[in-house]
């Protein structure tokens, strides 16, 4: 029942899509280089190439989109650790799917930030703006007071992974251990491209990011396959992006063991039979008990433990006040 809705709820997603390019934000673009030959100054028929570059964003959307990511992070910890109930994560990852990745084409991004703060560390003459400080900042500081709340359902890429997981299966630990070495690869083979001499310097992240060309409906061929392809295995294993590549994901593992409260399965307030490890598609829970480090704050844990559905039912049971 639970599965053919999340189904349905997938299916309405990925046609909805298809009408998101029209309400996506207009980016304007200004011409590089202002002081360039044009058609006046040389004459005999040149055309001035369209060689473009995006504007920055206007303040107000910079300041929007660190405010919004803030309360979507304090929505996500009061979702995840005080309601403990995944119907309103879920409802929050279509949002921030629909915002974050649709509407700003996936670019207020904290695992792409993770480069200009490198070259900022090295570069004195390279000025990152406090906007792109806040968005790197935020998740981590969150992560050490509510653990991952930012991959729970704010951060696009893993929103989008999180909702297709339909039937996933299990990874044998060891394999998913030594997959998981891959982000911190990633992540320091990042950091050493962005800190080249400017001439050499490359942004890997963004250039190989296989879901921003999905969110604005271009890009190369191969990397839309590529998104592509993460998508549909994702239906069968639980977000491979968020688990083996991404090196944000790396960090937040970092700051989230030092989280002051973190999601967790405890003794007094579940069941404690062991439902709730089979339920985790992400081979997050040992022993029984959430790894803070891995633990993505999902909720699918939850809607697996018969005492949470008892706490439901009794709560529609209860005559209303
Ligand atoms: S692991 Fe990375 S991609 Fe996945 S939700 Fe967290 S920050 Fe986003
Ligand atoms: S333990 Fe697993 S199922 Fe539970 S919230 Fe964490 S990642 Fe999700």
């Amino acid at each position: 029942m639970v599965r053919s809705r999340l189904a349905g709820l997938g299916l309405l997603l990925l046609l909805s899509l298809s009408g998101l390019p029209a309400v996506a934000q207009q980016v304007e673009y200004e011409r590089q280089v202002d002081v360039a030959p044009s058609e006046e100054s040389i004459g005999e028929g040149y055309v001035t190439p369209e060689v473009q570059r995006p504007r920055p964003r206007a303040m107000h959307w910079q300041v929007a989109d660190v405010v919004l990511l803030g309360l979507a992070m304090l929505a996500a910890a009061w979702l995840a650790l005080k309601s403990r109930r995944r119907a309103g994560l879920v409802a929050l990852s279509i949002v921030c799917v629909a915002y974050f990745g649709f509407y700003r084409e996936g670019c207020v991004c904290p695992i792409g930030s993770i480069q200009n703060v490198a070259v900022a560390l090295v570069d004195p003459a390279y000025a990152v703006p406090y906007y792109v400080i806040a968005i790197f900042v935020l998740p981590l500081v969150a992560a050490l007071f509510f653990g991952r709340v930012f991959c729970s359902g704010v951060c696009a890429l893993g929103a989008i992974q999180e909702l297709v997981v339909l039937k996933p299966v299990n990874v044998p630990p060891r394999l998913d251990r030594a997959l998981g070495w891959l982000k911190w690869v990633y992540l320091g083979l990042a950091v050493v491209f962005a800190v080249l001499p400017a001439a050499m310097r490359d942004f890997v992240i963004c250039r190989f990011d296989p879901f921003v060309g999905l969110f604005r409906f271009t890009g190369e061929a191969w990397l839309l396959i590529l998104g592509g392809v993460f998508l549909v295995a994702g239906v069968f294993v639980g977000r491979p992006y968020c688990r083996w590549l991404c090196p944000y994901g790396a960090l937040l593992s970092v700051f989230s063991r030092y989280a002051w409260r973190s999601f967790s399965i405890t003794p007094d307030r579940e069941l404690d039979c062991g439902l709730c490890t089979d339920a985790c598609p992400y081979g997050a829970i040992e022993e029984r008990r959430a790894v803070r480090t891995d633990c993505f704050a999902c909720g699918r844990c939850y809607r697996s433990c018969p005492v949470h559905h008892a706490d439901k039912a009794d709560d529609a049971a209860r005559p209303a006040a």
